[in-house]
């Protein structure tokens, strides 16, 4: 299972905190990350994650490619809609794909709960 996860600044410690719920089903996963993000999940959850660019500098659009050719099969991706982001459209293009591919994404913390339980059941035995 290849998952993506991105959060943007003030999100992150809530991505953290998910990741750490979550920690065992995702360190059986494949996760790819935007920089930053993926950092903090390395240093603070010990997850190991593949790291794009950070998400201004085009990490966002790196995650989308992959996606497009069936390389992610979820996405996680806290956006914080208080704030405007100088990669807005990068941001739109990476839902825009997951539309696009019916890749299931989750853009906030109760959404990608959701999402969690439901991928470590059906990955489940049995
Ligand atoms: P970051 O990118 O994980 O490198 O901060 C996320 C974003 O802002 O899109």
């Amino acid at each position: 299972m290849n998952i993506a996860l991105i959060a943007h600044d003030h999100k992150k410690a809530d991505m953290v905190r998910l990741a750490s719920e979550f920690a065992d089903f995702l360190g059986r996963c494949r996760l790819i990350a935007t920089g930053t993000t993926g950092g903090r999940l390395q240093d603070e959850v010990g997850l190991t994650v593949e790291r794009c660019l950070s998400g201004p500098l085009g990490g966002d659009l790196q995650i989308g490619a992959r996606l497009a050719v069936g390389g992610v099969d979820a996405v996680i991706f806290l956006r914080d809609p208080m704030t405007p982001q100088p990669h807005e459209p990068d941001i739109n293009a990476l839902v825009r794909a997951c539309d696009v591919h019916d890749v299931p994404c989750a853009t906030n913390l109760a959404g990608a709960r959701w999402l969690l339980r439901a991928l470590r059941a059906a990955q489940a035995p049995g």
